[in-house]
């Protein structure tokens, strides 16, 4: 029997692409956080970039919940689950502002999961409650000028005195180390413990002896600010202990996973839009009397970027997956982590290429997507030390 042909299977490639990690809530937070992106923040991006973003944003996003997604309701969260955050990262590619993204996932995955999962209750309502508001900003310090990668290599050290810790030592790079009311600091407490000597701190950046040096000039993401930090005999309360002594490391090692994921998912949301972008160009762009994109040439780069974003993308959601229902796949997340990294590289590279003279010129946003881009091979571990997990995992 033949079928009639309404029945014959066509592709549909404008179907919805809702995946299945998602809901028809997260459908709703997406518009509402992509409406006051496109409109509160977009319209500054180029002042910015100059500038790097003022302060209130973070007041202006703990008005709207944003800085609390996923956080408890009793702290001034939204009471969300863990793909709210990704949600918020990748909706905040549309700010068209890389520094900026950054700058708000430090506060709201890096400085503050820490706080959240290993602080006492004084110190929840003392720092977390205020960053979730955004009346207090946050930062993150385990770089230093002579260990990066080999955060057991770090010389900061906290000194137990009477009822005190006094701490000396910097941290650099530091994003939003000058704006910052705190910092989760990385610190040894015990120099012959190796990863046991380990412990963290959370220091208010107005006390005694906390100097914020010079801002770091850098090839992207010039929105943010970046701050090199001395601490000289800085005294905090024994309280300023976050989780237990001689526990940082693994700490640090778990909020790492968290801004791995959440870097992956900004990489994949950052190359769709550069692809979509360059979609419109190779459309509309003529060369040799038709659009660009009619080469063979650029429609197989087209096609080869769409593959490679779908495929980060299913990888960055399937970990998330992983780590929202109770998993550590480690191994994943540093697989996701690198793949996304690598893969937003190479693809704002081509979208670069496909807009010919225009993609170097700053109208067209594309050159800033593919410098901001770069650091994120770089950046919450670089490619050779996510491989060297991956690696490591198969007991090599
Ligand atoms: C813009 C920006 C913002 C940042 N924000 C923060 C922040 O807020 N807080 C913070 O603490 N840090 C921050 N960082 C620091 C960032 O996480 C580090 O730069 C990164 O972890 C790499 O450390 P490193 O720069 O010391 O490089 P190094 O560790 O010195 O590495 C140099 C090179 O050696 C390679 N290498 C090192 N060890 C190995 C190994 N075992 N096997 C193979 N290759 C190896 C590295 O992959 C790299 O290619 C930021 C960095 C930048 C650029």
């Amino acid at each position: 029997m033949s079928s009639p042909a309404a029945d014959v299977l066509k592709p549909d490639f404008a179907a919805a692409r809702r995946h299945f990690i998602f809901t028809e809530e997260h459908d709703r937070l997406r518009e509402s956080i992509h409406a006051f992106v496109t409109r509160e923040l977009a319209p500054h991006a180029e002042d910015w970039e100059e500038t790097t973003f003022p302060d209130w944003v973070f007041g202006r996003m703990g008005e709207l919940g944003l800085l609390g997604l996923s956080y408890p309701e009793e702290y001034g969260g939204q009471g969300g689950d863990y793909y709210c955050n990704l949600v918020l990262a990748e909706e905040m590619v549309h700010s068209n502002c890389g520094g900026l993204a950054m700058g708000v996932a430090v506060h709201t995955d890096m400085a503050t999961p820490p706080i959240h999962l290993f602080g006492t209750e004084e110190q929840k309502q003392c720092y977390l409650v205020p960053a979730i508001a955004g009346r207090r900003i946050s930062c993150l310090g385990i770089t230093e000028p002579d260990a990066g990668s080999d955060v057991s290599g770090i010389r900061t050290r906290a000194v137990r005195d009477g009822d005190e810790w006094v701490i000396n030592g910097s941290k650099t790079y530091i994003t939003n180390g000058h704006r910052a009311d705190f910092i989760v600091l990385v610190a040894k407490t015990d120099p012959d413990a190796g990863h046991d000597g380990i412990s963290l701190f959370l220091v208010d950046m107005d006390l005694p002896g906390v100097v914020r040096e010079q801002r770091l000039q850098k090839l992207g993401m010039h929105a943010s600010d970046t701050a090199l930090l001395s601490f000289q005999d800085v005294r905090v309360p024994a309280e300023a202990l976050l989780g237990q002594e001689g526990k940082g490391f693994y700490n640090i090692m778990w909020e790492l996973q968290g801004e791995r994921m959440i870097g992956a998912a900004g990489c994949v949301a950052a190359a769709q839009k550069a692809f979509d972008r360059t979609l419109r160009y190779a459309s509309e762009r003529q060369a040799f009397g038709r659009p660009i994109g009619r080469f063979q040439v650029i429609r197989h780069k087209l096609a080869e970027m769409a593959t490679d974003i779908e495929a980060a993308r299913q990888l960055v959601y399937a970990t998330a997956w992983r780590f929202a229902n109770g998993e550590y796949p480690v191994r994943e997340i540093s697989m996701a982590k690198v793949y996304a990294a690598r893969m937003a590289c190479r693809v704002t590279d081509e979208c670069l290429q496909i807009h010919g003279g225009a993609g170097y010129m700053k109208e067209y946003g594309i050159e800033r997507v593919w410098r901001d881009m770069r650091l994120n091979r770089i950046g919450a571990g670089t490619d050779e030390i996510m491989l060297e997990v991956i690696g490591r995992s198969y007991g090599l």
